[in-house]
């Protein structure tokens, strides 16, 4: 969960983020910085990759010295802060460092929705392989200026390949960018509130 702190309770925010919590430090001049839990191979933990990907950052650093020696930093730059406040916020009314939300994918669909979905050569050729060349057609697959392949979405922003029953209709085929997308990530919340309306994990009533 994300919490905010103001450069003086760096040991708070240390402590919170060594229990597996996300923290925004924000110092005196109003620069923020994220601090973010480490994996066992001393890279960013997959949810702090979807936090830093939600707000455009693809860069970050282990820091190397002080009190949060060992976890992973990132600058937040100033147009993206309020985001990450929203963040603190709307985690402030739990308690803890970590919570554990009860998604259900088969009964969501909402990231198969107004989606940008990178088709990669691999996809390609699993789709042609599989006997679905028209999956890699015009009909499915648009194609920018820059060559860039991504998955037709139908008017509304649907997915094409989403059935009535918000299953995957290709799911055995389905895209690496899909297979990739993590359950409970920002990119899954916002996706949530934004096709659903459902804030903060809320189940499907
Ligand atoms: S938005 Fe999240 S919970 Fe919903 S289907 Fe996608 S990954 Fe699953
Ligand atoms: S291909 Fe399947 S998993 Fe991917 S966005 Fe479309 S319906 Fe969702």
């Amino acid at each position: 969960m994300w919490r905010s702190f103001r450069a003086r309770f760096l040991p708070q925010a240390v402590a919170h983020v060594r229990a597996g919590g996300h923290a925004v430090v924000v110092d005196p001049t109003g620069l923020a910085e994220a601090l973010l839990p480490v994996d066992g191979q001393g890279m960013v933990t997959d949810l702090g990759l979807w936090a830093l990907l939600a707000i455009g950052q693809q860069h970050w650093e282990r820091v190397t010295a002080g009190e949060a020696e060992g976890l992973a930093r990132a600058v937040i730059e100033e147009s993206n802060v309020s985001s990450v406040l929203d963040w603190c916020e709307r985690d402030g009314v739990h308690e803890g460092a970590t919570r554990k939300l009860q998604l259900n994918c088969t009964a969501c669909a909402a990231c198969c929705h107004d989606g940008d979905v990178v088709l990669t050569e691999r996809d390609l050729a699993r789709f042609r392989e599989a006997g679905r060349p028209d999956l890699a057609g015009r009909g499915f697959v648009r194609r920018s200026r820059e060559g860039k392949r991504t998955l037709r979405m139908a008017p509304g922003g649907r997915c094409k390949l989403l059935a009535e029953d918000r299953l995957c209709t290709v799911y055995k085929l389905r895209p690496d960018n899909c297979r990739a997308f993590l359950m409970g990530s920002e990119a899954c919340l916002a996706a949530r509130e934004e096709t659903l309306g459902l804030r903060d994990g809320a189940p499907l009533g």
